[in-house]
């Protein structure tokens, strides 16, 4: 009888074409109108930034970066808010002027409390001691590669710019306890570390070898005594809650995910090989678990933020949605989901953003091309 050897002779299908099969049913039906051009976006070369080094010595690279017309969208953004602040503190003693001379309200009037209302959202603060450089709009400028300054450490670490975004959110203040529970290879605990606020920062991450990479960044970039005041732990952040409950004011979860420009554009450790279809199918329960894992490990009145690096609803708001409701049913916990659209006024000029249910979505755009970046504040009651 004959039989046919099709498992071992046919074409094996790349990774790359599975995954861009599965984002063209599943985005086309999310994305409508514009997944065309984000598809063509996360197939061209991807655009970084510099997150710039406090600890480096290096005095000249921001001069160097400013003469190559990058700036730095961070402090951009944080003009905006102040100017948006200034605004609104104007408008509203002009309103109190009016109130005390018993005027009726003038057509003038009206028109100010309007640009009073858009720039409220501006008065969320921007932490400024973060810097990451951009080239504008449209402009495809590589930056070359790090440089180390006297004392070792490298000047500049690059990144999806996008990925400072969900640092940002979490809004870090002076002294607070930090965890980063999925942290390898570091991108953002570096960002993290930049802030100079942490008052202590813990880095954890399933991965062995992955911690390794976090390792290295750290030796790379920050100074002994900074790095001691980090302590670095693989434990499956699942679990944090039987270490350690309640206790940081901070937390970030930035969740492993379909990594989607990745799985369009490598084969190597691609989520989208046959072998690895259940590992992907349970993405979203391993994301909801540790969300919640983050939420617990969170004080009362402590901030989480979630992101991802896919577009997939699934594996943003839908989770969301399921940590809500089983914080409140099951642990008898409130979360309250926190307006961050004020970040699409900051940062247009820098990023595209997508309308989101909740949270934030960075769509790589052909002028544009960071993302995806999803994140979602949320804030234990
Ligand atoms: N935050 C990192 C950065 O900015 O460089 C990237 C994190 S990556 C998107 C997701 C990480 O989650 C991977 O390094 C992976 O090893 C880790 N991970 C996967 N499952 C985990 C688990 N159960 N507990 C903790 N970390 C986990």
């Amino acid at each position: 009888r004959y039989k046919e050897k099709w498992a071992a002779t046919a074409p094996r299908i790349p990774c790359t074409r599975l995954a861009l099969h599965h984002f063209d049913m599943s985005y086309s039906l999310q994305l409508k109108d514009l997944w065309p051009s984000v598809r063509a976006s996360l197939l061209c070369e991807q655009k970084y930034g510099a997150l710039l080094n406090n600890f480096s010595a290096d005095n000249y690279v921001t001069q160097e970066l400013e003469l190559m017309n990058a700036t730095d969208f961070v402090s951009e953004g944080s003009k905006k808010a102040q100017q948006g602040a200034a605004a609104e503190e104007v408008a509203r003693g002009e309103s109190r002027l009016q109130e005390a001379s018993g005027k009726v309200r003038t057509v003038m009037q009206t028109e100010t409390m309007t640009q009073a209302e858009t720039s409220l959202p501006l008065r969320a603060s921007i932490s400024s001691n973060i810097k990451c450089y951009t080239y504008p709009r449209g402009d495809i400028t590589r930056f070359r590669p790090a440089r180390q300054d006297c004392l070792g450490l490298l000047d500049y670490y690059l990144m999806d710019a996008a990925s400072v975004l969900p640092v940002l959110a979490l809004n870090v203040q002076r002294g607070d306890l930090v965890l980063d529970l999925c942290a390898a290879p570091g991108g953002k605990t570096l960002a993290l570390l930049q802030t100079g606020l942490c008052g202590h920062l813990a880095a954890n991450d399933v991965s062995i070898s992955r911690t390794k990479r976090l390792y290295n960044i750290l030796h790379s970039y920050v100074p002994k005594e900074i790095r001691e005041t980090v302590s670095v732990t693989s434990y499956d952040g699942r679990d944090w809650e039987k270490l350690e409950g309640g206790t940081f004011h901070k937390v970030l979860v930035d969740v492993p995910c379909t990594t989607d420009r990745h799985s369009v554009m490598e084969e190597e450790n691609n989520i989208f090989h046959k072998r690895r279809t259940k590992e992907r199918q349970m993405l979203p329960m391993l994301q909801l678990q540790l969300l919640m894992a983050g939420i617990l490990a969170t004080k009362p009145g402590g901030e989480v933020v979630y992101s991802t690096c896919s577009l997939s609803s699934l594996q943003n708001e839908c989770v969301i949605e399921r940590a809500v409701d089983i914080a409140e049913t099951q642990f008898n916990i409130t979360v309250h989901v926190e307006d961050l659209s004020h970040f699409r006024t900051l940062f247009q000029d820098t990023f595209s953003f997508s309308d989101c249910r909740l949270g934030e979505l960075v769509l790589p755009h052909l002028t544009a091309n960071f993302g995806p970046m999803y994140f979602c504040k949320l804030r234990r009651v």
